[in-house]
């Protein structure tokens, strides 16, 4: 067997991406206040900002987009995607929402009240956000291991049972449900495993609480659970994609992860409580409970794509991107969090910058760096995106400064990954010339995405 791992289509369109010289890739960051968020993404050639809505569709789904009905209500597209999200789940009601952060919006709406807590592994940043608006608690309760980048697990993104139940027993009158992130986004984008979502599902049930899980990359994490937890490597992916819903009272998805669509989201619940409010509230502010702020064509290159992100050929591809691209950092003494996650990968700035003091910004000069070198774009998570100016003028820092690059789903080749694994060694050797920011103009909130910079 040929032990080369290829991506599993040929290619039918193709978009031109434009190489630019270094010249004018300095002008650009210049012009950008050398905040990557700000380029044009025409003068980006490899755009690792987001693994979200970004995507390459296939033909079956640009067929289906052609299928479309657009009905105001009742339309037929919604009917064949529903058929597809209750197979799938198992969950009898089905809630478009245009994307997954008006899923958690209404559903936190519905459900939560002021004072109350969610626990989770991690929140993703809007599912927290949406929480904290509410005058909700989120709480994060990852295993211990999944707060340590360097060190292998095979499913960092565990939820700590032990802490969960801790957490039952003192504030219980406080917890309206608990939440699992499948994978875990925050943390890497590392995967939960099916013995693990059995038992918070039961302790949970035993305090009478509903699990709600954040599905995003479900199909994802089903491979990890394939490829990781032996009694599944002969489980097809859809029966155990089947059983991870199973065990969940309802979930909240992004469809523009493994729904494989540049739009959409969704909302599941397996009974009818709390529907009938969500459906009004939907009506409000998404749309018709049968379209929910989507297109008719876009719930139907959704029930094409739901389809095909679980297809195993595809999913061993997409897992194994991430691991090879890890690969050819170790070989060039590039750290990152290990093991690669599911869609994306983090690379340890300090790793390539040892020398640069943290009020420089070292993951955010890193990330400049690989658009300046070769035209790549990737997302500081550092003392940027989570540290703070304090009234006095003093900063705050986060413990960790990450790059992190996450990858459009059918996108990119092989030789892409080559390519930048080449730039990435090749801005280690020169790691002297890389030069640290300081901030000159930040928002209160979210400061990574509109802040200005200048040359430390
Ligand atoms: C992307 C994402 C969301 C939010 O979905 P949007 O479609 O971007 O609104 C929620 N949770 C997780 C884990 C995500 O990755």
């Amino acid at each position: 067997m040929p032990r080369t791992l290829i991506e599993p289509f040929r290619i039918k369109s193709v978009e031109p991406i434009r190489m630019t010289t270094r010249a004018e890739r300095e002008a650009c960051l210049e012009n950008a206040h050398l905040n990557v968020f700000k380029l044009r993404a025409e003068d980006v050639l490899i755009d690792w900002l987001t693994d979200s809505g970004t995507g390459a569709m296939s033909s079956k789904q640009w067929a289906a987009i052609m299928e479309g009905d657009e009905s105001y209500a009742g339309a037929r597209s919604y009917f064949r995607l529903e058929a597809v999200v209750r197979d799938i789940t198992g969950m009898t009601n089905f809630i478009p929402t245009h994307q997954g952060r008006a899923a958690e919006r209404l559903l936190f709406g519905a459900v939560c009240k002021s004072g109350d807590l969610v626990p989770n592994n991690s929140h993703f940043d809007t599912t927290r956000a949406n929480l904290e608006k509410l005058d909700v608690e989120a709480v994060d309760l990852v295993i211990a291991e999944g707060r340590q980048p360097s060190l292998s697990h095979p499913f960092k993104g565990n939820i700590d049972l032990a802490r969960v139940e801790a957490l039952l027993i003192a504030q219980g009158a406080r917890i309206p449900f608990g939440m699992l992130t499948v994978t875990n986004n925050t943390g890497g984008g590392q995967p939960v495993s099916m013995a693990n979502i059995r038992a918070y599902a039961a302790l949970l049930k035993r305090y009478g609480k509903p699990l709600i899980m954040d599905v995003c990359r479900f199909s994802e994490n089903a491979m990890f659970i394939k490829m990781r937890e032996p009694e599944y490597a002969n489980t097809p992916i859809k029966a155990i994609v089947q059983e991870m819903f199973s065990y969940a009272d309802g979930a909240t998805m992004s469809s523009k992860k493994d729904g494989m669509v540049n739009m959409g989201g969704f909302i599941v619940l397996r009974d009818d409580r709390w529907v009938e409010t969500l459906r009004n509230d939907l009506v409000l502010t998404e749309g018709f409970p049968t379209y929910g702020g989507l297109a008719g064509r876009d719930l139907e290159a959704l029930a094409v794509g739901l389809e095909e992100g679980m297809q195993e050929d595809y999913l061993r591809y997409r897992l194994r991107t991430a691991e090879y691209l890890g690969e050819k950092l170790d070989a060039a003494g590039i750290g990152f969090v290990k093991p690669t996650g599911g869609h994306a990968v983090y690379i340890d700035a300090r790793s390539v910058l040892p020398a640069m003091p943290q009020q420089h910004y070292p993951a955010w000069a890193l990330c400049n760096a690989l658009y300046l070198e070769g035209g790549i774009r990737g997302v500081e998570v550092g003392s940027v995106m989570f540290g703070k100016r304090l009234a006095d003028g003093t900063e705050t820092y986060h413990n960790m400064e990450l790059v992190r690059l996450a990858f459009p789903r059918r996108m990119y080749t092989q030789a892409h990954f080559d390519y930048a694994a080449e730039v990435m060694a090749d801005l280690k050797q020169h790691a002297g010339a890389v030069r640290g920011v300081r901030i000159v103009k930040q928002p209160r909130l979210l400061r990574h995405f509109t802040c200005e910079m200048a040359w430390a």
